[in-house]
């Protein structure tokens, strides 16, 4: 009996792996971290037209104890970098970083001595969304990007030194921009 245990134990470790995955990817609790003209558009993705709880993150929590998924959207100055670091260290683990926008990803038009010129210098990035600011879809798309890596390894990695190592992985952008400038629709017909 128990030379069969012995298999059977193992494929219920696999398979309880890909549960506690599903589990994890379809309740992502995200801590938003939003400061400026993005976190718009971040209330905007959790709104009934982009409706964020189809992909079971609506919980949003401003408790980082409660929290596995930090999104950044917008600048973040360097007096609040501190708060950012503490705030991702007290969050739950296994926990991912979305780096939202242009501003919180690179300092976008910012650049000046007083705001940070991109997070991931900071706090370990897995997804950047491009753009200023990035649609509610395209920020989705950061949000299922996350799904995957769960889906895939679970935990975060980490390197020899016990650090946790950013997955850095780039959304690509979603939607054609319309040519600019549009045509006036004011003025004397
Ligand atoms: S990326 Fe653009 S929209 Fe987002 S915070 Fe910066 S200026 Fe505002």
């Amino acid at each position: 009996m128990s030379s069969i245990a012995v298999p059977h134990d193992s494929v219920l470790t696999t398979q309880l792996q890909k549960v506690v995955n599903w589990a994890r990817r379809s309740s992502l609790w995200p801590m938003p971290f939003a400061t400026a003209c993005c976190g718009i558009e971040l209330m905007a993705t959790a709104s009934s037209r982009y409706d964020i709880a189809r992909f079971g993150a609506e919980a949003m929590r401003f408790s980082p104890r409660q929290a596995d998924l930090m999104i950044v959207a917008g600048r973040v100055a360097i007096k609040m970098l501190p708060v950012l670091q503490r705030i991702y260290q007290q969050m739950t683990e296994p926990k991912w970083v979305i780096s939202m926008g242009a501003c919180a990803s690179t300092g976008g038009v910012f650049d000046t001595y007083a705001v940070v010129q991109g997070v991931d210098q900071f706090i370990p990035v897995d997804v950047y969304v491009p753009g200023c600011p990035p649609r509610p879809e395209q920020l989705l798309e950061g949000v299922m990007a996350i799904q995957r890596i769960v889906d895939q390894d679970g935990i975060p990695p980490r390197g020899p030194d016990g650090k946790r190592r950013p997955l850095q992985i780039a959304i690509q952008p979603t939607h054609d921009v319309r040519p600019q400038p549009v045509p006036l629709t004011v003025g004397p017909r």
